[in-house]
């Protein structure tokens, strides 16, 4: 049978309606709703010659085997942030499904295909994003961490999983799943709005941005707010409010994508009556090129410095996070503008602010792209989010055409 995309739409729907309510998707990962949701992703595939397997990090694999072992990838994940939307992660796995039949039911490709449901890429449970992956990439190097959390009720992360089969300890022995992978493919929604507002529906991810998080503390003193003459007051928020507009022409000027947002600002004693005497600043970067994001934060701490002494201020920085950018498979991003020029008569090339599993398998050092569809609005992990059909139809469609060019790609390789 060929390709279906308004099957894709309509499973899609089914599966909303089966594990959702009127807040949205419940799909949480290691909850009964998302074992519902695996079962009948897996029932999606009944009758076709593919090889099942779980993993033990509790991924799920479907295996096409093909005349080489050399695999090509398709993944997503099938769970959801609570009162999600229907298509985050989702759409990448449905969409697989269908490619994977077609395949299927064309015999025996020249190489491997296999399509990945990967275990908890949201972390809402437990507060750990990418669980799956990470243990496939090899990248999971905190299970002491990992053994310590709890979620709401105060459930221990490993009870939880061992309630579905999975034991922490074994957790990265998934990372033999990846030996045999030349490529992999994931689709996705983009969960931003710069497709919608170039009026494009697909396109192909260069990689994933690169971030750096801080906390900066500005500190001066607290003095009564009408006993104090303007020009004898040490300002904690002075410094503070100058590095938050600063950050805007630090990002123009090193531009190629830069985002610097200063997410918050505390001040202590934050009353009306007394200056500020600390003002602890949040601050996020992001580049997709690392050396841009290097000069990002050389930037921002020269400035906070030439304020301080402004504002008669200390200033400290304390790292709270950091991940290097990560780049995608520049063949494959070849490979998946094509697929969408054909699709859609028009591609365009972005990188991806959120990071995804496919940001974990790249870093493994398997040749990676993501295709992104159009997202309406913008909006993402609320019941709120959402894609014209016709554009779902125009992913899978898209998806499937990589899917060839990947396989006549890594079988010629
Ligand atoms: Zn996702």
């Amino acid at each position: 049978m060929a390709l279906d995309p308004e099957r894709v739409v309509s499973q899609l729907r089914e599966l909303q309606a089966l594990t959702g309510d009127e807040d949205g998707a419940q799909r949480v990962a290691w909850t009964d709703t998302w074992n519902r949701a695996r079962a009948w992703l897996d029932g999606l595939l009944d009758g076709l010659p593919l090889v099942r397997e779980r993993d033990p990090a509790g991924n799920d694999w479907w295996t096409l085997r093909g005349a080489s072992e050399r695999a090509v990838l398709i993944g997503g994940h099938i769970d959801s942030v609570p009162n999600g939307g229907w298509l985050d992660g989702s759409l990448n796995v449905v969409a697989g499904a269908e490619v994977l039949r077609r395949l299927a039911e064309e015999g025996t490709p020249p190489v491997t295909v296999r399509l990945v449901n990967w275990a908890d890429e949201e972390g809402a449970r437990f507060g750990r994003s990418l669980f799956g992956s990470s243990a496939a990439a090899g990248s999971m190097r905190d299970q002491e961490e990992l053994r310590q959390l709890t979620d709401r009720n105060g459930i221990t992360l490993p009870d939880a999983l061992a309630a579905n089969g999975v034991d922490l300890d074994r957790a990265i022995e998934a990372r033999a799943q990846l030996d045999s992978a030349a490529a992999y493919l994931e689709l996705h929604i983009e969960q931003g709005p710069v497709l919608e507002s170039m009026d494009i529906p697909l396109g192909a991810v260069l990689g994933t941005y690169g971030v750096e998080r801080w906390r900066v503390t500005w500190t001066g003193q607290a003095a009564h707010a009408g006993s104090t003459p303007m020009d004898k007051r040490r300002d904690a928020l002075a410094g503070a409010a100058k590095l938050a507009l600063e950050i805007r022409d630090i990002a123009a000027r090193v531009g190629n994508g830069a985002v610097c947002t200063s997410g918050g600002v505390v001040c202590r004693p934050g009353i009306v009556t007394s200056v500020v005497e600390t003002a602890v600043q949040l601050l996020d970067q992001r580049h997709l090129d690392a050396a841009s994001l290097a000069e990002l934060l050389r930037q921002a701490r020269e400035a906070s410095e030439r304020f301080a002494a402004e504002e008669r201020l200390e200033v400290s920085w304390e790292r709270i996070w950091s991940i290097e950018p990560i780049l995608f498979d520049l063949a494959l991003i070849h490979l998946c503008d094509g697929a969408c020029r054909e699709v859609a008569g028009v591609s365009h090339r972005l990188p991806s602010g959120p990071l995804h599993d496919a940001a974990e398998v790249a870093r493994a050092g398997v040749p990676t792209v993501m295709m992104f569809v159009q997202s309406l609005r913008g909006l993402s992990h609320t019941k709120l989010e959402d894609t014209r059909e016709e554009h779902l139809a125009l992913a899978v469609a898209a998806l499937d055409r990589l899917a060839d060019t990947t396989i006549a790609h890594v079988s010629e390789a």
